[in-house]
């Protein structure tokens, strides 16, 4: 082994008080540590931190980091601080006096980590500050945002090609959790690192466990998942619009839960404020639009529920990936309805872009209705949908645990497709079930469909019968929902197989969520799970974490995470050699917290 891997390792376990490295974080360290430019793509909570954090400690010299997220900033630097990592912050939330006297130490090789703003980077005054140190290598975190396609695109990262022209010997590491090939092609080509080494790592997410439920009354569906799983968590819930986030949020006070809601219409400050408390705090709700997320590193997220559909499965990774950085079990539950879909083509229709983007919206918000209506694996349609794919089904998403009954709709489908066609492919899904199940409403007598011959002719089923079939479908793309916005079902050319009798269709049996939401399977959590007798100590350890983290003004999760407390439950160290032995126990954290955590181990006062 070099000697760097074995200064690596070393680092591991007395630095961060971890056991071993995961996936591919070490090939990736002794890469870096090497010298060599690196791309790394690997999931939310895969550990993307360490892969430049230790190189940092194993080079001689500082690590220059380049992150968009200067909220987090000093959350991420306490949190280093707190393991006996020399780190800090430049950007401009520090006043000019603080700012030289950072620069300064900088220049004095202080520092083992310093963080700083794109734009602040791309400063020559920045630059001219980092010619006069050692830096030992160059990490840009969230290397997506170089790309103009994605959703996250900075003009602030255009500039930042020039680093690699600027410090040619310095090794640099650009990082992502989201990036397919173009992607990838793009971050090289924008950073001047062409040949550098790529690590991919599955998009796989195994301890969430995926639920995708039709919605009924979701502030009643909400509150039932709470009840019976939500515990004392934190979670966040998405809504679609500010005014939802704001009447859930006050739904969920009004039982009693600490909600706050969070979108792009709130004053900048209150907006900190929640998210602020979000990350503090042990058990809030934030009810938020999709404007809440970029960089949320809280590790302790237990639940990502969407009470509409995103518009496609990227969004939707993205946003359910915010749950169970930790590794801990976490769900990711979304309501759907057929309206969603009607919604956001609308949305997509008077949106602003070109015929192109449009196509892509709508091909996009395709796939995503197809995932809500698939009755295969979960995880298995959307690690497809990347391009990555699961040796057998996973076993933790709701069909796979509680399998949907299907059945042959072939000839309800026909007598749907001819109605649409009949009607002349210009009324929406409720007008279609009315004529389907022979209503008689003034509108349908104008238009004389009443004297059609589909009329009536679905009267076996319910509407709610009809809904099934009509989103499922839209789903399976023989239905499309015009793309003016008018929310009309029109006949693709897909459906004609179907309409001659040729093509049989068999359709999964909609679930009504059950008052008892099932058990969980928590096997596949990284973390084990506590007994009823095991709680108790918890608590009182987390109480203890939660003062902690007061007095240190930072979050809880910088003390400890949720992870470290649950293993010192089950050791119960009684010495600090035993301490040290704690997931998550380094030297600098057992000198810190070692004194006060074995006193709450060793008293019987909590039982
Ligand atoms: P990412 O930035 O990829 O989302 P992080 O770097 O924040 O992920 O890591 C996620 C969590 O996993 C953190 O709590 C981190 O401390 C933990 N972690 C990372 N690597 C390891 C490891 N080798 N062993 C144990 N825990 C790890
Ligand atoms: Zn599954």
């Amino acid at each position: 082994m070099s000697e760097n891997l074995n200064k690596a390792r070393n680092f591991l376990s007395s630095v961060f008080g971890y056991d071993a490295f995961r996936g591919e974080q070490e090939a990736i360290i002794d890469n870096v540590c090497h010298g060599r430019d690196t791309l790394v793509i690997m999931p939310t909570g895969g550990g993307k931190s360490l892969c430049y954090q230790v190189p940092a400690l194993v080079l001689a010299g500082t690590a220059v980091v380049v992150s968009p997220l200067i909220a987090l900033m000093q959350d991420q630097v306490d949190a280093l601080i707190n393991v006996g990592i020399k780190a800090t912050f430049i950007n401009s939330t520090l006043s000019g006096s603080e700012r030289s006297q950072r620069r300064q130490k900088l220049r004095a090789g202080d520092y083992d980590i310093v963080y700083f703003s794109p734009e602040r980077l791309a400063m020559e005054e920045t630059l001219t500050l980092l010619d006069q140190c050692k830096i030992n290598l160059i990490a840009v975190d969230e290397a997506h945002c170089v790309s103009q396609w994605g959703h996250d695109f900075r003009s602030d990262y255009l500039r930042l090609n020039l680093l690699k022209d600027r410090y040619p010997k310095v090794p640099l590491i650009a990082l992502t959790a989201t990036a397919d090939k173009r992607m990838q092609a793009e971050i090289k080509e924008q950073l001047h690192i062409a040949h550098a080494d790529t690590y991919v790592s599955g998009f796989d997410r195994p301890n969430i466990q995926y639920r995708i439920k039709l919605k009924d009354n979701p502030k009643q569906q909400l509150k039932r998942f709470l009840e019976q799983e939500g515990g004392s968590s934190a979670g966040i819930v998405y809504c679609l619009s500010r005014k939802k986030t704001e009447a859930i949020a006050e739904f969920l006070q009004s039982i009693g839960k600490t909600a706050l809601p969070y979108h792009a219409g709130l004053p900048q400050s209150l907006r900190e404020t929640h998210q602020r408390r979000f990350l503090r705090e042990d058990s809030v709700i934030i009810v938020a639009t999709i404007a809440f997320g970029m960089g949320i590193d809280k590790p302790d997220v237990r639940f990502v529920v969407h009470l509409d559909m995103p518009k496609s499965i990227e969004a939707y990774y993205q946003e359910t990936g915010r749950a169970g950085r930790d590794g801990d079990s976490s769900i990711a539950l979304l309501f759907y309805g057929l309206e969603d879909a009607v919604k956001l083509r609308q949305m997509g229709a008077d949106s602003s872009g070109n015929e192109t983007f449009k196509r892509l919206e709508s091909e996009r918000l395709n796939s995503m209705l197809a995932l809500c209506e698939a009755a295969t694996c979960r995880r298995e349609k959307l690690l497809a949908y990347f391009d990555d794919h699961l040796e057998q089904p996973c076993g933790n998403c709701d069909t796979c645990l509680e399998p949907p009954e299907t059945w042959d709709a072939s000839t309800y489908s026909q007598m749907a497709l001819s109605c649409i066609y009949r009607t002349g492919q210009r009324f929406g899904a409720s007008y279609i079930i009315d004529v389907l199940t022979g209503s008689h409403n003034e509108r349908i007598v104008r238009f004389g469909h009443n004297e059609l011959s589909v009329h009536g002719i679905g009267k076996a089923l319910s509407s709610a019968d009809w809904r099934s079939i009509l989103r499922q479908l839209i789903a399976m793309q023989y239905v499309d929902i015009d793309s003016e916005g008018y929310g009309s079902l029109q006949l693709t050319e897909a459906c004609r197989g179907v309409l001659r009798g040729e093509e049989a269709l068999f359709m999964r049996k909609d679930v009504r969520d059950k008052k008892s939401a099932g058990s969980v399977n928590r096997s596949k959590s990284q973390v084990p799970d506590l007994n009823a007798d095991e709680l108790p100590l918890f608590n009182a350890l987390r109480a203890l974490r939660k003062r902690l983290a007061e007095e240190q003004n930072v979050p809880s999760f910088v003390v400890f995470s949720d992870a470290s407390l649950k293993d010192m439950v089950l050791k119960r160290p009684s010495s600090s050699e035993q301490f040290l032995e704690v997931h998550g126990v380094g030297r600098s954290k057992l000198e810190r917290f070692g004194g006060p955590f074995l006193e709450v181990i060793q008293s019987e006062m909590y039982e």
